[in-house]
């Protein structure tokens, strides 16, 4: 199954906006002015991207923001092209989550291993700010998004945007489950771990260092080995 969830009773949900999602004219928009400006990039609402293997294989979700303008939104892959996708990637295959070489480039042999990635915001938001309406409106696509995975065990939110909208894609309330660097909290039966984003600005101001980052990687591994 790709494409759409099944719901019981329901109508199938996309996981995925159209090319030309309309849902947000503000992001809309912005895309509209990077497609006249930047014509051979990307411009369009990014994908999950997921291993080789397919839905089924993914037992672990990470959320991240949104594109960022010369990353995702350049190449169409989730955190390819810019800064933070260095460093997510690298701790992705320390730990087995990834393999294959990493050049930035949707069409690198990076793969992922039973780890999939999405953005709580799936366009590129002006200055890498969506405001509110924009991440309720892509929740959306983010419920149907979690659903797809039928053996998910676990979700590592990058920030508090993408902590705060995948709490409520999960159905829980966020003054239950607030955002806390390296925190693990279940929310019915999916782990979710929360880090700061792994932004350059979270890194080079010292919010995130590597260690940090690979600590919480470190309490994923062990959860998903139990
Ligand atoms: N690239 C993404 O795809 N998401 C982020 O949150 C940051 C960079």
């Amino acid at each position: 199954m790709s494409g759409t969830t099944l719901q019981a009773g329901r109508p199938a949900l996309p996981v995925d906006p159209d090319r030309d999602c309309p849902l947000c004219p503000r992001l809309h928009d912005f895309i509209a002015s990077w497609r006249a400006r930047e014509p051979g990039w990307y411009n369009g609402p990014v994908r999950s991207f997921l291993p080789p293997e397919g839905e089924a294989a993914v037992r672990f979700l990470i959320v991240g923001l949104a594109p960022g303008v010369r990353g995702a939104n350049r190449t169409g892959r989730p955190f390819t092209g810019d800064y933070a996708g260095e460093l997510l990637y690298s701790t992705l295959k320390r730990f087995g989550m990834a393999r294959g070489v990493f050049e930035a480039r949707p069409d690198d042999s990076l793969e992922l291993i039973g780890t999939a990635i999405t953005n709580a915001v799936r366009c590129v938001p002006p200055d890498n700010k969506p405001v509110g309406a924009e991440i309720n409106t892509c929740r959306s696509f983010l419920v149907p998004t979690i659903a797809r995975f039928p053996n998910l065990k676990a979700i590592l939110t990058l920030g508090s945007i993408g902590h705060q909208s995948t709490v409520r894609a999960l159905g829980a309330r966020v003054a239950a489950v607030p955002f806390k660097h390296g925190a693990r909290c279940d929310v019915g039966n999916i782990a979710v771990f929360s880090s700061y984003h792994c932004s350059r600005y979270n890194t080079n101001t010292g919010v995130l260092t590597e260690e940090m980052f690979v600590n919480v990687f470190r309490d994923v591994a062990e959860f998903l080995q139990q």
